[in-house]
């Protein structure tokens, strides 16, 4: 046989030996196959057209061919970069001097779309999807993988050439490839972009069998040879391992926060009634029922009535503070005289007001302002704002007024007191956050600009303030008229 008419010929023509390994490789052979004919030389054809058995590429039917030797037979075959190609191949067994050895004519028959498409895609996507942050595959059609970047290899724990040309539900369980086949149809007749985490709990498989949690995101390509579909891949095991201890973390929080609720309402309740005995008989005592006193006994009971008072309330705000946190607390919307209530409040007060030498101010409206809201709720709200106006001024006065504008109504508090500082405006109306002053001895538990807050906030309004350290505050509570 003609050396150079072997090397030279433009088609695809190949000599094995009797081993089956290469000893003539034509041009044409490299051009469709890729290998140069030092590479191909001595190789055994069988794992050079197809380095991997698998489903794809059989090596069988290769071995068959030189075997039998005299044949055809349509066969695919890996390309040297890794894409499939279909070889039309015939063969015969060779006489004379090489007897033994097998002769192979081949012609690329591979259909227009898989092969030429990854090439085409290689050449266009290659280095795009190699730069790209996630795993990604290209898809064709029918569901095989055309293309796949290395992070896709890693994340699966194949090698690039080992995914092309298997459906892609091979990245799949087992359990989700039906499904997904449908999916994938689906997607193929109506192809749009779907972005990363559309709501779907997906999982992959790795070459190992394991399988993990993985969010995709879609895009057709639309090609020369049909629709593509690109889709990256994102390992979101780390994720998950987050979401779910932190699920986990929130549910011990509300069943530890809903105990300390509990907990906190059974004892406020089991409190105020040795309390009420307590009150109760000091006042008795005082009212010199039992008997006469002297000065010395007068002033210390007096001293036990104040401290059992004090106690009283700070139990009772932590009572509210239970109802509140525990959804309890639900107001009523009935016609409420506020103008009234508010006249109430601001007469409780003056007397403390009038104890530390304050003048309070109360510039309410003539006519009575009826709101839909709830009456407890609102003069608990006005007695912690008044109450905290005269508490924190220690000169000057304090001024109450409310104003009715065509959508709400305005109550406000000035006071010519210590003011608040800028940097403490957010902690304000935390849960017992008390801002600390040097050595100010001021009495409170912190939880009622919170109450108050959570208060107006139930009745539909809201509260506001504004303030200058050493010059005063002002404090208003807006609510709705209906
Ligand atoms: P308490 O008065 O029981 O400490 P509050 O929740 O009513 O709790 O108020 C929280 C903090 O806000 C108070 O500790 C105080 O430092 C500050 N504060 C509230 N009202 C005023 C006011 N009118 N002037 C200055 N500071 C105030």
């Amino acid at each position: 046989m003609d050396e150079a008419l072997l090397t030279q010929h433009p088609d695809v023509l190949v000599v094995t030996g009797r081993d089956g390994r290469v000893v003539h490789w034509s041009h044409g052979a490299t051009v469709v196959l890729g290998h140069a004919v030092a590479e191909a030389l001595d190789q055994p054809l069988t794992m050079l057209l197809a380095p991997e058995e698998g489903v794809q590429v059989p090596r069988r039917a290769i071995a068959t061919l030189q075997d039998r030797g005299d044949g055809r037979a349509e066969v695919v075959v890996r390309h040297r970069d890794g894409s499939l190609l279909c070889v039309d191949f015939v063969t015969r067994r060779l006489r004379g001097a090489l007897t033994g050895h097998v002769l192979w004519a081949g012609r690329d028959v591979t259909p227009p779309t898989l092969v030429r498409s990854a090439r085409h895609l290689r050449a266009r996507y290659g280095g795009l999807l190699e730069a790209a942050p996630d795993a990604m595959v290209i898809v064709d059609a029918d569901g095989r993988i055309v293309l796949a970047n290395s992070q896709t290899a890693a994340l699966f724990g194949y090698a690039c050439e080992e995914l092309i040309g298997y459906p892609v539900e091979m990245l799949l369980p087992e359990a989700f490839r039906a499904a997904h086949v449908a999916h994938r149809r689906d997607f193929a007749a109506h192809p749009r972009t779907r972005a990363m985490g559309a709501g779907l709990a997906l999982y992959a498989m790795r070459r190992s069998g394991e399988a993990f949690p993985v969010e995709i995101s879609l895009s057709p390509i639309r090609t020369a040879d049909g629709t593509l579909t690109s889709a990256a891949i994102r390992d979101i095991t780390a994720r998950k391992a987050v979401e779910r201890r932190l699920q986990e973390q929130n549910l011990r929080l509300a069943q530890a926060n809903e105990a300390t609720t509990n907990f906190l309402a059974g004892m406020s309740h089991e409190l105020r009634t040795p309390l009420n005995a307590i009150i109760g008989f000091t006042g008795t005592l005082l009212m010199q029922m039992a008997g006469p006193l002297n000065e010395e006994q007068d002033k210390q009971l007096r001293t036990v009535q104040w401290a059992a008072q004090h106690l009283l309330t700070l139990i009772n705000d932590l009572l509210d503070l239970t109802r509140i946190e525990s959804g309890e607390t639900h107001v009523e919307r009935a016609p409420v005289p506020a103008v009234t209530v508010a006249r109430d409040v601001a007469t409780q007060l003056r007397g403390q007001a009038e104890d530390k030498g304050l003048a309070l101010e109360v510039d309410l409206p003539d006519d009575e302002i009826v709101l839909l809201s709830d009456r407890r709720a609102l003069s608990q709200i006005l007695m912690n704002l008044l109450a905290n106006a005269v508490k924190y001024t220690d000169m000057g006065g304090v001024r109450f007024m409310m104003r009715r504008t065509p959508s709400c109504v305005r109550f406000e508090v000035s006071d010519t007191g210590i003011g608040i500082r800028a940097e403490d405006r957010e902690r304000l109306f935390k849960a017992f956050s008390r801002l600390e002053r040097g050595n100010d001895t001021r009495q409170g538990t912190g939880l009622g600009l919170y109450l108050s807050a959570r208060l107006a906030a139930l009745l539909g309004g809201r509260i506001e303030f504004d303030s200058t350290v050493g010059t005063g505050s002002t404090f208003r509570l807006i609510l709705p008229e209906d």
